[in-house]
């Protein structure tokens, strides 16, 4: 039996699945679909989409229940290492603390702004 399907290639994204948590991956070798999209999927629970990024399944842009817009984010947490307002920021979202075990967790960057508009204000005093 032969077929000509092809075995999918995934790259790991910087995002993670807004319903599982799982690393959303974006296939490599699909090319674009009909539509001219790439395909995104998630690790863990398969969902997939074909769009022009990954914000449909991820954390990107998604709002908190009760709809405030908090302007959530997917952030790496190797980079977020290198600023403590962000890693304060994951706290907020539950990520990142000395359990987290994912390497990819959310902002809301609205908890971000006011952050750093504190920590603005912090060292405007000590002038
Ligand atoms: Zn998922
Ligand atoms: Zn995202």
């Amino acid at each position: 039996m032969t077929t000509d399907k092809k075995i999918p290639l995934f790259r790991l994204t910087e995002h993670i699945c807004r319903s599982c948590g799982g690393r959303i991956l974006l296939q490599t070798n699909s090319g674009p679909t009909g539509g001219g999209n790439p395909v995104y999927q998630c690790a863990d629970c398969g969902a997939r989409i074909s769009a022009m990024g990954p914000e449909p399944l991820c954390w990107c842009g998604a709002e908190m229940r009760g709809g405030a817009s908090m302007n959530l984010m997917c952030v790496l947490i190797a980079d977020a290492r290198h600023d403590p307002l962000m890693m304060e920021a994951l706290s907020h979202c539950g990520c990142g603390g000395p359990g987290y075990q994912y390497e990819v967790g959310v902002i809301s960057q609205h908890v971000y702004r006011f952050l750093r508009q504190q920590d603005w204000d912090k060292r405007q005093e000590k002038k």
